[in-house]
């Protein structure tokens, strides 16, 4: 089969390489879409993990192969695949904090190689206690690039329900990518007054049709103004952080009122510092919270969710690309400053296409 293998110094390759056996419990998926995530991308940009690896974890396709023992799935099944499942029993299980539990981070899908997800390729490998617990069919009528948003959907909804907003929340969104616009998108369900940041024009534009209420360019509007004056003086009630830009969680802080939320959702660099009085959280009584990765308490809620055609999800795809194109798509995602007019969103890699 043909697979896109990183091959160390941000190098990928296409790749032809042997297609996965599988064992009893387990199944082998022919992947139809699988979606690029910025996770993969910082891997692989800045060498994280030890080459060589096959990633991609957003991965929706069709059950190729079933081993033994299993009863669930059949060949020509549609399905979407979690990469990874906690084991529901430990410290941090028992408290809800699956990402947090050892097992959870034990990649369960692969394509060979070292497991990392495997969805850069035409065929993965799910090892059994993900069959068991971490696949979800896809309905008929539902394309496999919109099935494929279930992973990042589940992160977002997940981040949303730790900040319970209400229906008079004034929420302000910083950052309005494909993580932005599903928060925008899961915020408008929920009836919150929205305010939007980005400072790329299709972007605001998307997050409009996406439910925010008012969609901002922070260089051009003065974004506390604007949320003083939306909340009688006070600041917003939630802040969802949703990029990773320098100075933004400062700006969070500065736009929020007291006792506030603030969801630090991008911050996933160890070299990121932050700066910020200790007042401001302490005699201000806000909350800082953390959320990442995905929470299987919720899979079928967020599955359910996409399936149910209740978020514009189709408009966030920007780029449908096949393995040979795969790393212009990379480098688009992690450049896009380099492509202008290209306005890179949620690119799709679609392994089965011929270029
Ligand atoms: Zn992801
Ligand atoms: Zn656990």
């Amino acid at each position: 089969m043909q697979a896109a293998v990183y091959r160390g110094n941000s190098v990928v390759s296409v790749d032809t390489v042997d297609t996965p056996e599988i064992g009893p419990g387990e199944i082998l998926i022919r992947v139809e879409a699988c979606g690029v995530c910025h996770t993969d991308l910082k891997k692989i940009e800045y060498n994280l993990l030890a080459p060589p690896r096959i990633y991609g974890h957003e991965t929706a396709g069709v059950v190729a192969h079933v081993g033994s023992n299993v009863t669930r799935f059949q060949p020509r099944d549609r399905v979407i695949v979690f990469h990874h499942i906690p084991c529901g029993q430990c410290f941090y299980c028992q408290r809800k904090l699956y990402a947090q539990c050892p097992v959870y981070r034990k990649v369960g899908v692969t394509a060979g190689f070292e497991p990392a997800g495997g969805g850069f390729s035409q065929y993965v490998r799910v090892m059994d206690w993900i069959v068991e617990r971490g696949v979800e069919k896809i309905p008929d009528g539902v394309s496999f690039e919109v099935a494929a948003f279930v992973e990042p959907l589940n992160t977002c909804l997940k981040a949303v329900q730790q900040c319970d907003p209400q229906p008079d929340d004034v929420v302000l969104v910083q950052g309005q990518g494909p993580i932005g616009l599903l928060f925008t998108m899961l915020l408008s369900l929920r009836g919150c007054t929205i305010l939007a940041t980005d400072t790329i024009p299709r972007r605001l534009e998307l997050s409009k049709q996406c439910g925010a209420t008012f969609s901002l360019d922070p260089r051009n509007v003065d974004v506390p103004a604007k949320l003083k004056e939306l909340t009688d003086g006070r600041g917003a009630d939630i802040v969802f952080v949703a990029t990773n830009v320098k100075g933004l969680v400062e700006e969070a802080v500065l736009c929020s009122r007291p006792g506030a939320k603030i969801m630090l959702f991008a911050q996933t660099s160890d070299k990121e510092k932050i700066e910020f009085s200790g007042a401001s959280i302490c005699v201000g009584e806000r909350s800082l919270l953390g959320s990442y990765s995905a929470s299987v308490d919720i899979q079928k809620e967020s599955a359910d969710l996409v399936f149910s055609g209740k978020l514009p999800l189709h408009l966030l795809i920007s780029h449908r690309v096949p393995l040979d194109k795969i790393e212009f798509a990379f480098r688009l995602a992690t450049h896009p400053g380099e492509f202008p007019g290209e306005n890179p969103l949620k690119i799709i890699v679609r392994p089965q296409d011929a270029e």
